[in-house]
């Protein structure tokens, strides 16, 4: 009987040491985002041919921030039979930021990569306990040059952005926003800020970060694309939905003189949306949702051929 007790009582206690753990490394999903709604423009256009018939004076500057070395594979729907063919050797992948500049409207980037935590602590920067964690678990290791993080080359550029879009709340492309003035605006879609992703990311953002997300339901979809949003409302920036590798992630057109379709991570590089492999999800209705997500934006390039492609996490263009 005394056993039983002690054993009874040994369990519980090792069950409210892990349950404090696991606590403790998803202590940020615990963060409370106060967010406001995105100030949508009225929809000025309908269909793409009257968009990119009006290319905008509006510019886009690509550069990389650092490298995730993995298994890109990794990265992909697991149930695609086209798996096999997937080159699993691990590889660089870079980690993108791209800088918008509109005469009128100003300077914004999409996505924030990394900040110079990356050069200086190595390989895992700013990111959580958890994330170090899940990195090291899958035999992930990122790198960064001396120079190369957010600050250094903004600073290069003379750009102060007043906003960050940002393609989907993961930690690969929030790594760079403590480099970024406190008055710097976040923009999202409204369900990408989940318990799991606060908790991959939350420690990024100062406890008074300002917040706006996009309702992607409340917008009209525009063929072959679903819902999108003309964020600046002059037709130059465009918010695409494209979820599945996370609840609410986004693609961007900038429609400048050189129309650019950013992918973001609904596809990461050009095998996987050229062999028409979606992203993995969280789970299985999220990979799903990628697939489909993914044959929206074949489907565009498909029908807008000068339209130029950059995938989420490939530097080859630029
Ligand atoms: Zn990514």
């Amino acid at each position: 009987m005394r056993t039983l007790k002690n054993i009874l009582l040994s369990a519980a206690i090792l069950i409210v040491i892990v349950a404090v753990l696991a606590g403790y490394l998803v202590r940020g999903g615990f963060r409370r985002f106060d967010i406001t709604p995105y100030p949508v423009p009225r929809p000025a256009f309908t269909n793409w041919n009257d968009v990119l018939a009006e290319p905008r004076d509006i510019s886009l500057t690509t550069f990389q921030t650092g490298v995730v070395h993995m298994d890109a594979c990794l990265n992909l729907d697991p149930a695609s039979p086209r798996q096999a063919d997937c080159d699993h050797v691990p590889r660089d992948l870079a980690v993108l930021v791209h800088w918008i500049h509109h005469p009128r409207f100003g300077d914004f980037l999409i996505d924030t990569g990394f900040d110079d935590s990356f050069a200086k602590h190595p390989p895992y920067g700013n990111y959580t306990e958890a994330m170090k964690l899940f990195n090291w678990a899958n035999g992930v290791t990122n790198r960064q040059e001396p120079g190369m993080d957010l600050a250094a080359q903004l600073a290069r550029l003379n750009v102060h952005p007043k906003a960050v879009f940002f393609t989907h709340l993961h930690p690969d492309h929030t790594g760079g926003v403590p480099a970024l003035g406190p008055q710097t605006e976040f923009v999202f879609g409204k369900a990408e800020a989940s318990f799991l992703a606060r908790a991959a990311v939350a420690n990024h953002f100062q406890a008074n970060a300002k917040f706006f997300s996009i309702d992607f339901r409340a917008t009209p979809s525009m063929p072959p694309l679903g819902p999108c949003v003309d964020l600046l409302g002059d037709g130059s920036f465009w918010a695409i939905s494209a979820p599945g590798h996370t609840d609410d992630d986004m693609a961007f057109l900038i429609n400048g003189a050189t129309p650019v379709l950013l992918t973001g991570d609904a596809s990461h590089f050009a095998w996987a949306f050229k062999t028409g492999v979606g992203p993995r999800g969280w789970n299985d209705a999220g990979t799903a949702r990628g697939r489909v997500s993914l044959e929206r934006l074949r489907a565009f390039a498909r029908a807008y051929p000068s339209v130029r492609l950059i995938y989420g996490h490939e530097m080859e263009h630029f």
